[in-house]
């Protein structure tokens, strides 16, 4: 990585308020990019850029892409979110915002899909063909690779770990239903459950979240044959090795049969800067897929073989 940036943005603000504080940060950003790149902005000449209708001229030399992960869930090709966390984004058309903003090709994906892509590319499941990755920080969120694949489901939200029920008669979650893990098992959760902030949570809460965990990893790698369960986000990774045990325990209590009981689950490995790889390889993967479609090599141009 070879900048980052960041901006809080005020809980509870309305849509265009939490639009005007990632728009500032976007262009400060791109800003930074002309400065970095001889001979400064291209203008009308951004690679693929506005070919589709969905970028304009503008781009800038020596960015490929605009790529986003985003708290789901989201309608296909994410031409609107609606991030569970973030209420004053609903059908927000954050794509369409900020291909304009950028004039680069730009492409958005779950949050938690775009660290599995993180997590192959350069992370814990690199060489890994299937695995499931997920955070468990304020939500909880997954994305799954298969054979090769990240899985993009009917609507593109395949892989919402957080929404598999591992208490049927459990708390009320903010989908609408009950006893999910997110509503159990998530920094929000805990804190809602501990009176206090998940960080200080007392032992047996560590241990009950790292329990319920596994019991999902345990359904999940019996469902799809999963080699890795690779694990991050603030919560977990900040309970550590108590909270991986617990999970690797319930995990072979509950996973019985051969291959699912082989599965194994691991720390994610890129820490902070997990998600904002994550975002870049989203820009990547649409770069390809564009490509692909086109029957294009995405480096030269050219028609491909
Ligand atoms: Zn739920």
């Amino acid at each position: 990585m070879l900048t980052s940036a960041r901006v809080a943005t005020p809980p509870g603000a309305p849509g265009d308020t939490l639009w005007e504080a990632l728009a500032g940060l976007v262009t400060s950003m791109l800003e930074c990019a002309r400065g970095a790149v001889p001979g400064g902005p291209v203008t009308g000449d951004a690679g693929d850029a506005g070919d589709d209708g969905d970028a304009g001229d503008g781009g800038v030399a020596g960015v490929a892409a605009c790529g986003v992960g985003c708290g789901g869930p989201m309608t296909p090709d994410a031409q609107t979110v609606s991030p569970l966390n973030i209420p004053g984004w609903r059908d927000f058309p954050l794509r369409a915002r900020l291909a304009e903003l950028t004039g680069l090709p730009t492409f958005v994906d779950n949050d938690a899909k775009a660290l599995a892509l993180a997590e192959g590319w350069c992370g814990a499941a690199i060489g890994c063909a299937e695995y499931l990755a997920m955070v468990v920080s304020t939500g909880v969120g997954g994305g799954i690779v298969l054979d090769g694949k990240l899985l993009d489901g009917r609507l593109g939200n395949a892989g919402h770990i957080g929404h598999l029920v591992v208490e049927p008669e459990g708390r009320r979650c903010a989908c609408g239903g009950r006893g999910c893990l997110e509503a159990e098992a998530s920094g929000t959760a805990i804190a809602a459950i501990t009176g206090r902030p998940a960080a200080e949570a007392p032992a047996e809460v560590v241990e009950r979240a790292g329990t319920l965990v596994g019991r999902a990893i345990a359904s999940v790698a019996a469902l799809l044959d999963l080699e890795l369960a690779v694990v991050s986000g603030s919560v977990a990774l900040g309970y550590g090795e108590p909270f991986f045990d617990a999970a690797r325990r319930e995990l072979k209590e509950r996973a019985r049969i051969s291959f699912a009981a082989a599965a194994r689950i691991v720390p994610g490995s890129l820490d902070a800067a997990g998600p904002l790889v994550g975002a870049g390889a989203v820009g990547l993967r649409g770069i390809h897929r564009r490509a692909d479609l086109r029957g294009v090599c995405p480096e030269t141009g050219a028609a491909a073989p």
